[in-house]
């Protein structure tokens, strides 16, 4: 029999899968070449048809898919803790925006980017969906630190950091589907801010970009009571309402938040095939309210989990999201059977997948699939005894479990140690534009 050279061998270890069976695998070996996973199996099974480059004996450990952060700010890092204890709509009226306006350049989106992708990978992330400005310097950020990203240059009816005007956002968006495209970790999007801050006229023309190439098409919807009203008032209908009577809802778009959603808009978010992306820990922040969540899982609305920017969270952390979601829905349900512990990590993994569009590509352990995973440590004491590996990833783990990341099959973190970036030069950039921000305010 012929051995195979093959890039990677995780070996002696238990998978979990996320496949649709939730199938896990243990003394098993996953497999991995030239970015795919190959093969999985019983490590004495299979272990003898390969000799990897590099063998990672995961006794102790187990691997699962990469956690998918799909709605995000990442460069917002550089305002973590600066607006806390604030409403929304002070908290990005009178905080975010001028802060935006007066600290967000190429520069300093480069720094807030590079922290909030080590704090990703940290804590299990391998791919994050951002909308943000200066998204070409950070696709190359991406592509130069190895994780993957759906990146969306913010558009709005007023000048942002990057564009003086719309119309010069959507120029640049199109320059970048051009730019990265086929890129094996980028993927570009669109993005226009919300249906309170940008016209009907500007919502449609992004819609129209995103869909003559095919791309995500990113937006905040139906986030806060504020919102609902003030459209309302202005065109006599449920943001959702408008974004349907504008012909805007479809399967590419991810509405962000989607808080405060009549019964009929959330018929019309299933029968466009909508994706939702899930922010409980800023919808609490905020006092924004609860999504009904278990509603779009009924009406078999794709949904995903996100972070949101780290101004109104304030981390990037998915296991502290996935503990936040689980709790969430059972004391607002009163019912503690709602949203099980396997339920929100398919969510945070499959689910964001799919919202994203990239469900053929990333989200489970799948022969074929892109190996996206992480490797997490079983010997610590909160993670002692194990009876259900859901169970410990919902209730007990908090990311610093997380010992090895691979994306697109390369090892990006090993043993905790970041193989792709300066962490100490990141840190000390972020400290230092930081001192300049908090002088300022
Ligand atoms: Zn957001």
């Amino acid at each position: 029999m012929e051995i195979r050279d093959i890039d990677i061998e995780i070996k002696n270890t238990t998978i979990l899968t996320m496949d649709k069976e939730c199938r896990i695998f243990l003394n098993s070996s996953l497999i991995i070449d030239k970015g795919y996973i190959i093969e999985i199996g019983e490590s004495a099974a299979i272990g003898y048809k390969y000799k990897a480059a590099k063998v990672i004996d995961a006794k102790g450990k187990m691997v699962m898919p990469g956690l998918i952060n799909a709605h995000t700010h990442a460069a917002m890092t550089i305002f973590r803790g600066i607006a806390d204890d604030i409403p929304l709509k002070e908290w990005l009226f009178e905080k975010v925006f001028p802060l935006e306006d007066r600290f967000v350049k190429a520069k300093t989106v480069e720094i807030g980017t590079k922290l909030a992708i080590a704090e990703m990978i940290l804590s299990g992330t391998t791919t994050f969906c951002d909308m943000y400005f200066f998204e070409d310097e950070i696709a190359k950020i991406v592509t130069e630190t190895g994780i993957r990203a759906v990146l969306s240059e913010g558009v709005i009816d007023f000048p942002t950091p990057n564009s003086k005007t719309p119309d010069e956002g959507l120029k640049y968006t199109e320059m970048l589907i051009n730019k990265w495209a086929g890129n094996p970790l980028v993927t570009i999007g669109v993005a226009v801010h919300s249906p309170y801050s940008c016209s009907p006229e500007l919502l449609k023309k992004t819609k129209q970009l995103a869909d003559k190439y095919n791309v995500p098409f990113n937006i905040h919807l139906a986030e806060t009571k504020w919102e609902i009203e003030t459209i309302q008032k202005t065109f006599g209908l449920t943001p959702t309402q408008l974004l349907n009577n504008l012909g805007l809802l479809s399967n590419n778009v991810i509405a962000a938040h989607s808080v405060h959603l009549t019964e009929q808009d959330i018929k019309l978010l299933a029968d466009n095939k909508v994706g939702v992306a899930h922010n409980p820990q800023c919808n609490m922040k905020l006092a924004s309210g609860v999504a009904p969540v278990c509603e779009f899982l009924d009406a078999n609305i794709k949904v995903g989990l996100g972070t949101d920017g780290v101004a109104s969270n304030n981390n990037l952390n998915m296991f502290d999201e996935m503990n936040t979601m689980a709790l969430l829905h059972k004391i607002s349900k009163n019912n503690s059977t709602m949203m099980d512990a396997k339920m929100v990590v398919k969510i945070a993994t499959n689910g964001s997948a799919q919202v994203l569009g990239l469900q053929n590509e990333i989200g489970s352990i799948e022969i074929g699939k892109k190996a996206d995973v992480i490797i997490i440590d079983l010997d610590k004491p909160h993670l002692i005894p194990l009876y259900n590996h859901y169970s410990h990833i919902i209730f007990s783990m908090n990311g610093s479990e997380v010992d090895t990341v691979i994306i697109n099959g390369k090892l990006v973190m090993e043993n905790r140690k970041l193989l792709t970036m300066d962490i100490e030069k990141i840190k000390m950039d972020a400290i230092e534009l930081g001192t300049i921000i908090g002088k300022s305010l």
